[in-house]
C-alpha cells in the first residue's frame, strides 16, 4: 500500500497557490485556488476535479514539491469524477495489462536504454548517437512488460498505476541495470518524481533521454555542423514531471545550430498537444483540443518556426498533420541531432 506524500501544512503556509493560480484551462485568483486545493487535500469536491484537463502543469507550478497534481488524480477517483468516459477507462485499462506471458530477461549490467511501451519506435534508435547500446523493451508483443503506467493517471487510475508500476521496476531490475535511459518523458517522470511521491523504490539510476543525447554529442562534438533551422519544441505533458532537465532542449539546439523562435507558448506556458483533452467527458473537449492545437501551432507559424521538435510519440501522432499543414516538418528530437551529425533520418524529407 503505497501513499502520496502531500502535505496539508505547506498549502497553509504556501504565499503564491501557484499550482492552480498558473493553471492554463481555470481561472483562479489566490485566494479561490487556496480554497479548492485545501478542499481536495481534505477529501472534498472541488470544481476542479471536474474541469482539470490533466495536462500535468501543477507538479511544476508548485514551489513546494507537494504533488498537486497527483493530489488531484487520486481524489477524482476516489469521488469517483473521472475525465474520461466509462467506457474508454476500461477499454485503456485492460490495454496495458503487463502479464501477458513472460519476457526473455537478458542480463545487461550496466547502461542500457528503455523504450517502455513504445517498442515501436525503434526506427528512431539509430545511427552513431546510440551506437553500442543496449535497449531493453525493443519487442512490441513485450512492451506492456516495460509500461511505466503513468498514462493512468489521465484516466484517474492512481490505484492501477500502485498496483502495476512495482511489477514493472522488479522486471526491469531482473536485467541487472545501474542506469536506464528512458526513452519517454512519461517512464523518466514515473521513476523520478511519482515513484519517490509515493514512497516506491526505484533501484537503477534513470536518465532523461535529453541529457542522454546532448552528453552523446558532446562526444561527437567534432561531428557536428550547425543544422541552421527554426524550431518550436512541443513540450509534453509529462515534461511537467521533470521540470529540472527543461534546460536540455535549449543546450542541445545551442550545441547543433537550431534557433529556438521566440514564442508565448513555450517553457512553463506550454500547451499540451490536446491528445488527452480531445476525449474527454466534458461537453465540448473535441473543440477545445482543437482549439488548443490551434493556438498551439499559429503560435508556431507566426513566430517563424521550420520545424517542430518533438520527444513524445503521442505529441508527435496527435500534431504531425497540423504542424506539417501549416509548412511546419515535425522531427523528433533524436533525428534532429542526427542530422547535426551528418546523418538522414528515415523520416527527415
Ligand atoms: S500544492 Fe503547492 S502551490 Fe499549491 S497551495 Fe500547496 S504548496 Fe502551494
Ligand atoms: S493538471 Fe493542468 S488542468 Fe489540471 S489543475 Fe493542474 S494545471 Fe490545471
Amino acid at each position: 500500500m503505497y501513499t502520496l506524500k502531500f502535505d496539508e501544512q505547506k498549502c497553509l503556509r504556501c504565499p503564491t497557490h501557484a499550482c492552480l493560480t498558473k493553471c492554463r484551462y481555470m481561472d483562479m485568483d489566490k485566494d479561490s485556488a487556496g480554497e479548492e486545493i485545501l478542499r481536495i487535500a481534505r477529501g472534498e469536491d472541488s470544481f476542479v476535479l471536474h474541469d482539470c484537463v490533466t495536462c500535468y502543469a501543477c507538479e511544476e507550478y508548485c514551489p513546494m514539491n507537494n504533488h498537486p497534481f497527483y493530489l488531484i488524480v487520486q481524489r477524482q477517483e476516489e469521488l469517483n469524477v473521472p475525465p474520461l468516459p466509462r467506457p474508454l477507462i476500461r477499454r485503456g485499462i485492460n490495454m496495458g495489462v503487463p502479464f501477458r506471458g513472460d519476457p526473455v530477461i537478458e542480463e545487461l549490467n550496466g547502461k542500457a536504454l528503455l523504450m517502455g511501451a513504445f517498442s515501436d519506435h525503434m526506427f528512431l534508435i539509430q545511427g552513431r548517437l546510440f551506437e553500442g547500446l543496449p535497449v531493453i523493451s525493443s519487442d512490441p508483443r513485450k512492451m506492456f512488460h516495460y509500461f511505466c503506467q503513468l498514462m493512468y493517471l489521465h484516466y484517474s487510475r492512481i490505484s492501477v498505476i500502485n498496483e502495476r508500476l512495482p511489477k514493472i521496476i522488479n522486471t526491469i531490475s531482473m536485467h541487472n541495470v545501474t542506469e536506464i535511459i528512458c526513452f519517454h518523458d512519461e517512464c523518466y517522470g514515473a521513476y523520478t518524481s511519482y515513484c519517490p511521491a509515493m514512497g516506491i523504490d526505484v533501484p537503477f539510476k534513470p536518465i532523461h533521454l535529453f541529457e542522454f543525447l546532448y552528453n552523446r554529442l558532446l562526444e561527437l562534438k567534432d561531428q557536428i555542423r550547425d543544422v541552421n533551422l527554426r524550431v518550436a519544441y512541443q513540450r509534453p505533458c509529462s515534461a511537467r514531471l521533470s521540470p529540472d532537465k527543461h534546460h536540455f532542449v535549449e543546450d542541445i539546439f545551442r550545441l547543433i545550430g537550431a534557433e529556438p523562435v521566440p514564442r508565448k507558448y513555450s517553457g512553463e506556458d506550454a500547451l499540451c498537444c490536446g491528445g488527452a483533452i480531445e476525449g474527454q467527458r466534458r461537453e465540448g473537449s473535441r473543440k477545445r483540443a482543437l482549439d488548443i492545437q490551434r493556438r498551439n501551432i499559429s503560435d508556431m507559424a507566426d513566430a517563424g518556426a521550420e520545424v517542430c521538435v518533438f520527444n513524445c510519440p503521442a505529441c508527435y501522432h496527435t500534431m504531425e498533420h497540423s504542424v506539417a499543414q501549416k509548412g511546419i516538418k515535425p522531427v523528433y528530437m533524436s533525428d534532429l541531432c542526427r542530422l547535426a551529425i551528418g546523418e538522414r533520418p528515415a523520416r527527415w524529407r
